[in-house]
């Protein structure tokens, strides 16, 4: 029986590749329903294709531009905020969720809530409201299978193993396109130069978060909350080759990893067809072209906003958000150049050190709290 997918972000680089894996794969998917920010015209292209039952644009301002370009088709088409909670909250087999940051938090719950097993990309929702979301897809009986590729290497490393068992976890990081730099070297470099990424082909907001390696820092959270492990387990290596994703070591000294070449394809595809798996098209590993598997600490010294986002596994939620939060915007004044690349961590810093924790009950409260350590970041001033 084929499943019925619905793809949250399709028009960005991860839903864009599920669309691809959907498409090469006929016979055992079928897209019920896409959204995508404000790219009408892979929406429309996308949905002539696939003919889903909705098509959601959450900017609202393009809406009627979607519609017009859409209304010769049977499709219900919808917009904003609304629209996007509506879709996550219809039935299918498993939703995709690719939209970067905050915004993804709120589909996601509503997802979860309404029983649907996530293929998660955005580790954001995780980050801000991990206390909240996985005791409730424990209860609502929700399997979320990461996309993110360390974790789902993880997570392809503990099929069939018991998390008792496991002593320890490492995420890897290939360290950016600044790993051989200085502090001091980085602190005004442009946007364009940390947008290019030496292995993974991502979107703006994850690049420059791998130039910062908080992106690894916003893992360890993440996956402390997937995994249900604690700080002490989690760690993460740089490993420049980008080949080994995760590894996982047992009390008995055994180590599991996962190797893959560097392509969301791999974790998509995984998640998607869990508990099987697909045949993809992409380039392989050729292990006699492999010259080494380096490893090596990562110097918070160098990398400060890794070590300020580790540090708050297992503190209060409330800074877990207030980091994320600050990041989002601190990463978007950079990208429109009203940021330096080196102020990026004192923003985020600085906001975590000004918001007063509160008790976050629900996830009004927890999109009520983004709100106000977003309203504190903004007031800093470079
Ligand atoms: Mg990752």
């Amino acid at each position: 029986m084929k499943k019925l997918v619905t793809v949250l972000g399709a028009t960005g680089i991860v839903g864009s590749k599920a669309i691809e894996i959907i498409r090469e794969n006929p016979e055992k998917f079928e897209i019920f329903g896409i959204s995508g920010h404000s790219n009408v015209s892979s929406l429309v292209s996308f949905a002539i294709e696939f003919s889903p039952k909705y098509v959601v644009i959450s900017n609202l301002v393009l809406f009627s531009e979607l519609e017009k370009q859409l209304n010769h088709l049977n499709i219900e088409i919808l917009s904003g905020d609304e629209g996007l909670t509506f879709l996550a909250s219809q039935k299918t087999d498993i939703l995709v969720a690719a939209i970067t940051g905050f915004a993804g938090f709120e589909p996601i719950f509503k997802a979860v809530n309404s029983g649907i097993d996530i293929a998660l990309a955005n580790k954001e929702a995780l980050v801000a409201g991990g206390h909240l979301l996985m005791p409730l897809a424990k209860e609502k009986g929700v399997n979320i299978i990461p996309i993110d590729s360390e974790h789902n290497a993880i997570f392809q490393c503990m099929m069939g193993q018991n998390w008792s068992e496991v002593d320890n976890i490492t995420l890897t990081a290939s360290g950016g396109p600044f790993l051989t730099k200085k502090s001091a070297e980085v602190q005004n470099i442009p946007p364009s130069e940390a947008l290019k990424h030496p292995t993974w082909n991502m979107g703006a907001k994850i690049s420059i978060d791998s130039a910062t390696m908080m992106n690894k820092g916003l893992e360890t959270i993440e996956a402390a909350w997937l995994f249900d492990i604690r700080k002490e387990q989690i760690s993460a290596l740089i490993h420049p080759q980008s080949l080994i994703h995760g590894i996982v070591k047992f009390k008995d000294q055994s180590v599991i990893s996962h190797m893959a070449p560097a392509d969301m394809k791999v974790p998509i595809s995984q998640a998607l067809a869990w508990p099987e798996r697909l045949k993809i098209k992409i380039k392989e590993i050729n292990f006699t072209e492999v010259e080494s598997f380096d490893f090596q600490e990562i110097d918070t010294g160098q990398f400060p906003c890794y070590g300020l986002a580790y540090e708050l596994i297992e503190e209060n939620p409330c800074y877990s958000i207030a980091l994320n939060a600050a990041n989002e915007i601190a990463v978007n004044l950079y990208l429109n150049y009203k940021l330096q690349f080196g102020d990026i961590f004192t923003l985020v810093a600085k906001t975590i050190d000004m918001v007063q924790v509160t008790n976050l009950t629900d996830y009004q409260s927890i999109i009520d709290y983004d709100k106000y350590a977003r309203d504190i970041a903004v007031s800093l001033k470079f």
